[in-house]
């Protein structure tokens, strides 16, 4: 087998011809020698011409090729069961790998299935009513469902990546996220991946149970007893996959005694830009609409933290992620056509334990100053006239960097809308501060970036979990549970769709 690579000009097919052609000058055989020929990689490539390029691995013919196979699921009706809380990504593959593994997942999560979600996020922001057990984070599918379905993660190590590549393209997604450097599923293709999921597991033995909200979790016998509403349910071993905001669990383990920490995580803006500014920008004045709709991405050091473009969704748009009532969060989502009239992304910086004032202490320090932060947020839009309860405090980006409010706004995608507020103030002046340094440092690479036509929405805070539960690196329990597998981005092992289905698996296979 050789490995090579070919470009071609985006907007022109690679056809099976060329190749072969060109797998054939690889091997240095003639074209009827060519066994098959595997395209792993597309990448797109603006620094000249624009050009996809192609990772090719190319096979003579009598060369074995085995390709990915993903392994079969069993049936667990009558299998000892494993409780899953969170059916988010990591409670998902978590529970699909237990059905290859013999086990019988029973997935408990607080909000409702993926379709009757729809309607509360809908009453969020056309009202404003948050529903606390339904919600853009809450709900099955987990904060994963409705999102811009980014599939890239940069930890390689945590596992192999393919499989849930495979997994996603099993239940419908396209199959070109298997060879795309920057793969997206898209929030209109996600509901029905999340429910072939779910008609996977019921049909092989697991359960699901929604409206379910995790209320306590008892050590009983060597195995567990776990409280949801009404009901009790019983297993030798629970996988918790909760995600980053389920502050009513992180309780259950203070109440316990049982160990948990503050952990670093991530502070800043929503910015929204004109997408066609962004396609100008990354492909140098060439953009043409069969392009891919174009990304960005950065990292910047100021003083001694680090400032970075986070969740970035392109042709996307802006949706409220606040979980309780009184707060005001930003996040992104795009669908599969990535074809809204802006470009936005997070623009964060780095939190550490100790960043925040001394008032805040112990493990929920930095849960406790992430959500007076989404509250100042709230008040101040409501206390100056915001019309809609979840209105984001918004500043264009020279006069955020300038200290000025803004005059006016520019339109934005944000459904509850955004109104002219001092965010510079608003914002803790250590993350404030590093935002003005940081975003005339990117015009550096992407001219045109530091402009008046961007809009700063506040806040983007949901970044990853500000608390840890601590486990044993070996087996993945928590290190005062035995038989307890803290699981995902509420755990704060993983952040991303990707590095959270990783983690479930990893924690599926320890058990
Ligand atoms: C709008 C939006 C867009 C995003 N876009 C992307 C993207 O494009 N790419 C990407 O990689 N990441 C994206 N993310 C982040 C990504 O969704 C998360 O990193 C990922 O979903 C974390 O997976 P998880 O399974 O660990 O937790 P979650 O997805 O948060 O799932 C946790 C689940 O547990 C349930 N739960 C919580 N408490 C309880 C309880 N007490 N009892 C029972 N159930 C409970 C919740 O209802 C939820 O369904 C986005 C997030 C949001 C909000």
């Amino acid at each position: 087998m050789k490995e090579f690579e070919i470009a071609k000009k985006i907007g022109k097919d690679l056809t099976d011809a060329e190749l072969k052609e060109a797998a054939a000058k690889a091997l240095g055989v003639r074209p009827e020698k060519v066994g098959n020929v595997v395209v792993t990689r597309r990448s797109v490539d603006a620094r000249q011409d624009i050009l996809y390029r192609y990772r090719v691995q190319a096979y003579r013919q009598g060369e074995t090729y085995e390709p990915y196979e993903l392994p079969a699921y069993q049936d667990v009706h009558a299998a000892d069961p494993v409780i899953v809380i969170g059916a988010g990504p990591a409670g998902l593959f978590a529970a699909l790998k237990l059905l290859t593994k013999g086990c019988k997942p029973v997935i408990l999560e607080r909000g409702k299935d993926v379709h009757r979600r729809k309607a509360d996020m809908a009453k969020l922001s056309v009202e404003g009513v948050i529903n606390p057990d339904s919600n853009y984070c809450y709900g099955e599918g987990g904060a994963g469902a409705f999102s811009d379905g980014k599939l890239f993660t940069r930890s390689s190590k945590r596992g192999d990546i393919r499989e849930v590549l495979h997994q996603f393209v099993r239940f419908g997604a396209d199959p070109s996220i298997l060879i795309d450097a920057h793969p997206h599923l898209g929030t209109d293709k996600l509901p029905g991946i999340v429910e072939n999921i779910r008609l996977c597991i019921e049909e092989h033995g697991g359960e699901y149970h929604f409206d379910s909200r995790v209320t306590d979790i008892v050590p009983v016998d060597g195995g567990f007893e776990v409280h949801a509403g009404d009901a009790v349910y019983k297993a030798a071993k629970v996988i918790l996959a909760s995600g980053h905001s389920a502050r009513d669990i992180y309780e259950i383990f203070e109440r316990r005694g049982w160990a948990l920490e503050a952990k670093g995580f991530a502070l800043g803006v929503r910015v929204e830009h004109p997408q066609w500014l962004i396609n100008q920008i990354r492909y140098h004045g060439k953009y043409q609409p069969f392009m891919p709709t174009a990304e960005y991405s950065f990292v910047q050091q100021v003083e001694g933290r680090g400032v970075f473009s986070f969740c970035m969704c392109p042709g996307g748009i802006l949706v409220p992620s606040s979980t309780e009532d009184g707060t005001v969060v930003l996040n992104g989502m795009s669908n599969s056509a990535r074809n809204s009239k802006w470009a936005n992304a997070g623009v964060v910086v780095q939190i550490e334990p100790g960043d925040q004032p001394a008032e805040y202490q112990g493990p929920f320090a930095l849960m406790d100053y992430q959500h007076d932060i989404e509250r100042r947020m709230y008040e101040w839009v409501s206390a100056h006239g915001g019309k809609h309860p979840l209105a984001a405090p918004a500043q264009r980006m020279k006069d955020f960097c300038r200290g000025i409010v803004s005059k006016d706004l520019p339109k934005t995608s944000y459904h509850p809308g955004a109104w002219s507020s001092p965010l510079h103030e608003l914002l803790p002046e250590h993350v404030s501060m590093r935002l003005r340094r940081a975003f005339p440092q990117v015009d550096r690479q992407m001219h045109g970036y530091y402009t008046n036509d961007a809009l700063l929405l506040g806040v983007e805070s949901r970044t990853s979990s500000p608390v840890r539960l601590p486990r044993d690196p070996e087996t993945l329990e928590h290190v005062d549970v035995p038989g307890l597998y803290p699981c995902g981005e509420g755990a704060g092992y993983a952040g991303g769709i990707v590095s959270s289905a990783l983690d479930g698996i990893n924690c599926a296979e320890r058990i």
